[in-house]
């Protein structure tokens, strides 16, 4: 029997379920945009099924297409305090991207990959055991990463 997962914004009007049977591996971004994006060193996030993601609250909508790879990215938010919880793209149909953070058992998380380690802040440091890359990873080495463990 698979336990239901949650999550949500900082003010509570959006909720979500995910279906796993355990905590979902994360993987950390620390490109220029996830730094934008969350104010912060990096992203975290990790994917899964649409089909096995339950959200209420009716989030935001933030449509965002790539001048340079023609991609969509659909960034969904709280409309009341604009906690950022997840994102779909034209690259991966069937999948959402949430932001790790958003989880109430984040304190539990554990961050398997860490990629564009190029733009790292310094004082972040990672661990010599957790798979890393300059930019992007290849999928097939990056999706084992978060797979393994
Ligand atoms: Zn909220
Ligand atoms: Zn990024």
């Amino acid at each position: 029997m698979s336990d239901q997962i949650e999550g949500g914004c900082r003010c509570g009007r959006v909720r979500y379920r995910v279906t796993l049977d355990k905590l979902p591996n994360v993987y950390a971004c620390h490109c220029l945009d996830c730094q934008t994006w969350s104010g912060s060193a990096f992203s975290l996030q990790f994917f899964h099924q649409e089909n096995r993601f339950v959200v209420t609250g009716e989030p935001a909508l933030y449509e965002l297409t790539s001048q340079t790879s023609g991609r969509t990215s659909r960034q969904y938010a709280c409309p009341v305090c604009f906690t950022r919880i997840y994102n779909k793209n034209s690259s991966r149909p069937g999948f959402v991207t949430i932001r790790a953070g958003t989880l109430d058992r984040s304190n539990e998380l554990a961050i398997v990959a860490h990629i564009w380690t190029k733009r790292k802040m310094r004082g972040v440091d990672i661990p010599p055991d957790v798979p890393s890359w300059p930019e992007g990873a290849p999928s097939g080495d990056f999706v084992a990463a978060l797979l393994r463990a």
